[in-house]
């Protein structure tokens, strides 16, 4: 025992930066929300980050990582935080002299097991001549811990109440388990709201700053956890743990000195994260183009449950790739229920058309991916085709060299290739595992988009002819009274702003009708109507408006025209009718009259009233002994 516990021996302090003592964070004040005096601090000395609290880090040149090391300094009862390793020692020990003799720290606090804190150790246990020193760590870590066969004994928090009463203060530990390691704890102070945090808030930075500054410095962290943590389950896990405690200062191992400003923020981040990525990529090292990667796969997923609208996805399924891919276009083939081709491409601004020349491999869709397989190894018109995970990338032939990736989409039941994206991309490139996951991301909801994309067409056909049989009557293929509402009193608004826009009706019924009926059947007497209809179509014009208005009477809107030219309008029709006998069964014909009343609208009349005006000239067309017109 080289001190006791009670009294604070006087230490050494010399070269230091920074040594005026901090404010208590349980005074109004508390630390500097910013820790404004460690910005552009010289990192060759210690600093003092918060009361009695150093940072003794050591950065390696080759290192992407930062190594901080942290030092509470309580006299012959000081604690180092995560020593460090072999490489990154000696600079640490220069500055912990720098604020005490080594042989002060009684306490060594590993967080973890991993050899960048913990490698020191032998030599830390070399150069320690006290009884109490301890490494201080959790059951789990020392199991692997033991392994340096060090001569100082171990403190395990878990058999200590998750307490460290020092001089001044009473540390307390924080279980993080799983997050990286299962052992893995965390250390609060109590007294400066110092969390020494290990890997937990570590981050990459090319330029490494001793204190984050500002928001940006999630993106710092995103890599780091994305990477490092192994779900975003036990990172929140973590992160609650945390939030439990006053935190104004995270001192992470790894990046940047956290301040007080931005605790809240990264916490908030942090449980948003995606982790363990990792998997995405198995031979992939490169933690920064996994964490792009991981943010397109999600951009991908979210993009698709986002838009319902095909051309929406298919813009920004286009953006989304070419985050990774040198992309020019993407097209998308579909089959609709008839066996055609449903082709959605820039050309016709995705929203569908059926096109003949769709390209070869159209001719899989149907077949299982099995069929598929199959064909790259046997299929000769394969050869150049390289297939990868269900997508298989085909080199030009034309001129300029590039590439497509075509992405079979197969539906969920039938497990038939329903469709293919054809990703065409301005170079030629290797398949990476990268691209790999984008196509395997791209292929389930893209095969759902388009087969909503079918739905949607065949309700909107289904829509049309239920709508064209809402205005088209079932016997003659002329317009309803429904329609003639619709369209005829857009035609009385138009004429009651410009006289000019006039229009007159005519209004016809057949003769005798129920003669025909009862001397030849119903039957020739619908083919009567439908052949009087017919000549309503075929004499006149395009712009005229023929409606069935009722069983056997008609009404012709000749639009554009006052009351003479739609009197020999009428007077036509009805010659025309009379001189062409109706052709009904067994070669027989039959000679058919009809009536007809004329009435020119005039301005602010009803449309009824109009009709009503044309039925009274009919009227009277029949009683001046039909097969005549009578104009209202
Ligand atoms: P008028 O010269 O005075 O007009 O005599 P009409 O026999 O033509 O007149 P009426 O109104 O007495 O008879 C019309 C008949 O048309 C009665 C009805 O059964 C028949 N009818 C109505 N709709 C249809 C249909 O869709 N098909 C057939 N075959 N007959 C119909
Ligand atoms: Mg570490
Ligand atoms: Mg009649």
């Amino acid at each position: 025992m080289v001190a006791s516990q009670q009294q604070r021996p006087r230490t050494r302090r010399r070269n230091l930066v920074g040594t005026s003592s901090f404010p208590n964070p349980n005074h109004a004040s508390g630390p500097d929300p910013e820790l404004k005096h460690l910005i552009g601090a010289d990192t060759n000395k210690a600093l003092e980050i918060a009361e009695r609290v150093w940072w003794v880090g050591h950065v390696l040149a080759d290192d992407p990582f930062q190594c901080h090391v942290y030092l509470l300094e309580q006299g012959d009862q000081s604690v180092l935080f995560d020593p460090g390793s072999r490489l990154t020692f000696p600079g640490t020990l220069r500055k912990i002299e720098q604020v005490i003799p080594f042989t002060q720290i009684r306490y060594f606090v590993c967080h973890h097991q991993d050899p960048d804190i913990t490698a020191a150790l032998p030599l830390i246990d070399a150069m320690n001549d006290r009884e109490d020193a301890v490494v201080v760590t959790h059951w789990r870590a020392h199991a692997l811990l033991r392994h340096y066969g060090l001569k100082m004994p171990f403190w395990l928090v878990d058999q200590n109440d998750w307490k460290l009463p020092l001089v001044d203060r009473e540390l307390k530990f924080i279980f993080t388990p799983y997050a990286h390691f299962p052992g893995a704890i965390c250390t609060f102070d109590p007294k400066t709201g110092v969390l020494f945090s290990s890997d937990l808030f570590g981050g990459f930075t090319e330029q490494p700053t001793l204190v984050a500054r500002g928001e940006s410095h999630i993106e710092a962290l995103k890599p780091f956890h994305e990477h490092y943590m192994p779900s975003n389950d036990i990172l929140g896990y973590a992160m609650a743990q945390i939030e439990r405690y006053p935190v104004e200062i995270i001192a992470a191992q790894h990046g940047s000195i956290i301040p007080r400003s931005l605790v809240p923020f990264l916490i908030e981040q942090l449980k948003q994260l995606d982790c363990g990525i990792y998997l995405l990529g198995q031979d992939d090292s490169d933690i920064r183009r996994l964490s792009r990667l991981n943010a397109t796969l999600r951009d991908i997923a979210e993009t698709m449950l986002l838009y319902r609208d095909f051309r929406d996805i298919a813009t920004r399924l286009l953006e989304l790739v070419q985050r990774s891919l040198p992309a020019e276009r993407i097209d998308y083939y579909t089959a609709l229920p008839d066996g055609k081709i449903l082709v959605l491409n820039p050309e016709n601004r995705f929203s569908g058309s059926i096109e003949c020349d769709s390209p070869e491999f159209c001719r899989f869709i149907g077949q299982d991916r099995e069929q598929w397989v199959r064909a790259h190894q046997d299929d000769s018109s394969f050869a150049d085709h390289h297939l990868c995970a269900g997508a298989f990338c085909e080199e030009y032939s034309g001129p300029t060299k590039g590439s497509r990736i075509a992405i079979p989409l197969i539906g969920p039941s039938q497990q038939r290739i329903d469709g293919f994206a054809i990703i065409s991309l301005r170079d030629r490139i290797p398949v990476t595992k990268g691209i790999e996951q984008i196509v395997k991301q791209l292929a389930d909801p893209l095969q759902v988009a388009l087969e909503r994309e079918v739905i949607y067409r065949e309700i909107d056909q289904e829509r049309e002819k239920a709508y064209q049989r809402s205005i088209r009557d079932a016997l003659t293929g002329l317009f309803t009274r429904f329609y003639m509402q619709d369209v005829m009193s857009r035609h009385c608004a138009l004429h009651d702003r410009d006289p000019k826009a006039e229009f007159a009706a005519i209004m016809l019924d057949v003769d005798h009708f129920k003669r025909i009926n009862d001397t030849h059947g119903h039957g020739v007497g619908d083919r009567v109507l439908q052949s009087v209809a017919a000549l309503l179509t075929t004499s006149s014009r395009a712009t005229d408006i023929a409606v069935r208005y009722g069983g056997e009477e008609f009404i012709v809107f000749v639009v554009g025209q006052g009351q003479q030219p739609a009197m020999a309008a009428a007077e036509r029709l009805r010659t025309c009718l009379m001189a062409a006998p109706i052709d009904v069964a067994n070669g027989n014909q039959l000679k058919v009259t009809a009536s007809f009343g004329v009435a020119t609208r005039v301005p602010g009349e009803s449309l009824d009233q109009l009709i009503k005006r044309a039925d009274g000239a009919l009227y009277r067309a029949k009683e001046n002994g039909r097969n005549r017109v009578e104009p209202a």
